[in-house]
């Protein structure tokens, strides 16, 4: 299993590159989402894990099934590969957030409460996404990841936590 990698981890302050369309389907991006979902289950709180915090430099995340579990939209898109907010509300919320690489702290960050995202999926094709609430707060977090940026760096406040 790959380890979450922790704050302090330069790998976490790099720049993710993109990963080149006709490599989508080879064994080595397969088996690093597949490892990542299986890395995310693990994880009672975790939402969303960008490529980075497995230690892999590339511009992509998944999200846990369990975010949609409420969504009866049945457009739950799990992988999100070279992902770009095309749009963003200017309206913020400040909004409780923690971090798999940021372990026994929570904070407050501002974020847009709507987004909408270009990205790939698992296959190689072009999808555009929408969200707010929940789904919003993650494709932010996540595509701030792949920018080589914790949410740390955005909070109005962080708390440790006595018992996770
Ligand atoms: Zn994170």
């Amino acid at each position: 299993m790959r380890p979450i990698v922790q704050d302090g981890d330069p790998m976490l302050r790099t720049h993710a590159e993109r990963v080149p369309l006709e490599k989508i389907g080879a064994a080595e991006i397969q088996t690093l989402i597949a490892d990542m979902h299986n890395v995310l289950a693990l994880k009672e709180h975790g939402v969303a894990l960008a490529a980075p915090q497995v230690g892999v430099p590339l511009r992509l995340f998944v999200v846990a099934p369990r975010v949609f579990e409420d969504d009866d939209q049945r457009d739950n898109k799990l992988v999100y590969i070279n992902p770009e907010i095309v749009k963003r509300s200017r309206k913020t919320d400040n909004l409780e957030e923690g971090c798999l690489s940021v372990e026994g702290y929570y904070g407050t960050v501002p974020r847009a409460q709507r987004v909408t995202v270009e990205a790939y999926n698992e296959k190689g094709e072009k999808f555009t996404r929408g969200a707010s609430g929940l789904l919003a707060q993650i494709f932010q977090h996540e595509i701030d990841h792949l920018d080589g940026v914790l949410y740390t760096d955005k909070a109005i406040e962080t708390h440790k936590i006595e018992n996770e």
